[in-house]
């Protein structure tokens, strides 16, 4: 049989390791550290190196990639499972090596670097030796892509990339930018002159390119393939995102339920009152609804391809920002003022559940694409009524027992009655 449901016990045994670890090693560290996995200062990498060390001998690093390119090849369903712990630390997905946005950075230069490009790039990136980010967005345009302007033109041994980027999260940070040209996709070291960051907006940087020169052969895939390589590389970050915030959801029950049984009003547990109870079963089946979507898409993605679960991938992206904002919202209302503040999680979880409706995509567009590919599969009716119109097919019905009619009258007066019933129903 398999529609199977349960974890395989020799991956389930390293995600009660992974549950352990985050919950003794990486939330401490959140909570004192806040920043550190990207620290270079010696004294912070001894508290981050030793963790990495212990995810790597778990064989747990860099899960999302294949054995070839250095990671395990466990795949998007078993990245999916480890996701659901790790996104309730903030720390934990760069501790594991398969933090955004370098994630689907990653996944696209394994797709479609050259070897050359991928030693340059991929390894040092996998091994957390440079950062990256991901420069699409346009400040006159992020949802259509037809808008964009910036370009890159040959200039004898050299590419030369002229426009402006808007929400390039973690630009400054970063060491070399992916920045999608009108005619392609192309690595820009951000050293390189002529690469001017904003420091706003907060680490999401409006990024200016200006002459910026680069050689050849940082041009990512082929030529004019810039819309390919970027639906490969936002397909791959909506999934992920979709993952932790299954982890971010699953929190908020948790701490509502808590609240539900640690406070009391009017005489009785506030998890006795109905209303609390409806946000408790709402948020309960919102949270399964999800989490059965994700890794059903993860598991398509792991056995045909991200371009072939595009509509999957479409759906979950605007249910998780849609279940993330109603549950935290609940969360944060059970917990009265003490939600309203900064001293809980829940406070940012619930300001955050707007931009996973907007990053990688709006929600429209997702809704668009679902619904455009849902109805490739079906075809208009003939005539006035459609397939379903009862009278239709009952007389279609009939004819399948014409034959026993005719040897028995009788059975042909029993559905006559019956027929004159259900007709006298509307
Ligand atoms: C937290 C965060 C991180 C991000 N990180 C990055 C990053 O690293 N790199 C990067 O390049 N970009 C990044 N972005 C930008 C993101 O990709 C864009 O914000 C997104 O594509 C939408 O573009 P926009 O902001 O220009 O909104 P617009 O395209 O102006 O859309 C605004 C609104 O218009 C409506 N709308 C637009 N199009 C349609 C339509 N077809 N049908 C119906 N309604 C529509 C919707 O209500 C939509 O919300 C990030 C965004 C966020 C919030």
């Amino acid at each position: 049989m398999a529609w199977d449901f349960s974890t395989e016990p020799e991956f389930q045994k390293k995600l009660d390791w992974v549950e352990d670890f985050c919950k003794n090693e990486i939330e401490p560290l959140d909570l004192v550290f806040p920043y550190a996995v990207r620290s270079r200062e010696p004294k912070i990498r001894a508290l981050v190196d030793p963790l990495q060390q212990q995810v790597k001998e778990q064989g747990l690093w860099a899960v999302f990639l294949d054995e070839e390119l250095g990671g395990p090849g466990y795949g998007q369903l078993k990245l999916a499972l480890l996701n659901e712990i790790l996104g309730r630390y903030g720390s934990a997905p760069a501790i594991f090596g398969c933090q955004a946005p370098d994630t689907g950075n990653m996944e696209m230069l394994a797709a479609y670097g050259t070897e050359e490009q991928k030693e340059r790039w991929l390894k040092p990136l996998m091994n957390q030796e440079i950062w990256s980010a991901y420069s699409m967005t346009e400040p006159q345009g992020g949802s259509d892509p037809n808008l964009f302007k910036t370009t890159a033109v040959r200039d004898g041994e050299e590419w030369v990339i002229n426009g402006e980027k808007w929400f390039t999260s973690a630009g400054r940070a970063a060491d070399i930018l992916f920045v999608m040209c009108t005619n392609g996709m192309f690595v820009v070291p951000r050293d390189t002159p002529g690469v001017d960051i904003q420091p706003y907006p907060s680490t999401h940087n409006w990024v200016k390119y200006k002459d910026v020169r680069v050689p050849l052969d940082h041009l990512l895939g082929p030529e004019d393939g810039a819309k390919v390589l970027a639906q490969r590389r936002l397909g791959g970050g909506r999934i992920h995102h979709a993952m932790r915030t299954i982890a971010q959801c699953k929190l908020a029950l948790d701490m509502m339920c808590e609240r539900a049984l640690s406070r009391e009003s009017h005489g009785k547990i506030i998890g006795e009152h109905q209303m609390v109870q409806e946000a408790i079963a709402e948020s309960y089946v919102q949270i399964n609804m999800l989490r059965l979507l994700v890794l059903e898409t993860a598991w398509k993605i792991d056995n045909t391809s991200t371009q072939q679960t595009r509509t999957d991938i479409a759906a979950v992206k605007f249910t998780m920002a849609k279940v993330l904002r109603d549950v935290s919202f609940r969360a944060l209302h059970i917990f009265g003022s003490l939600g309203m503040t900064n001293l809980t999680p829940l406070k940012d979880m619930y300001a955050n559940a707007p931009s996973m409706g907007i990053a990688d995509g709006v929600d429209e567009v997702h809704k668009v694409t679902v619904a455009r590919n849902v109805l490739k599969s079906y075809r208009p009716h003939e005539g006035v009524f459609p397939t379903e119109f009862i009278p239709a097919k009952r007389e279609q019905a009939r004819k399948k027992y014409a034959e026993l009619f005719a040897q028995d009258p009788e059975l042909e007066q029993y559905a006559d009655r019956m027929q004159r019933y259900m007709e006298s129903r509307h």
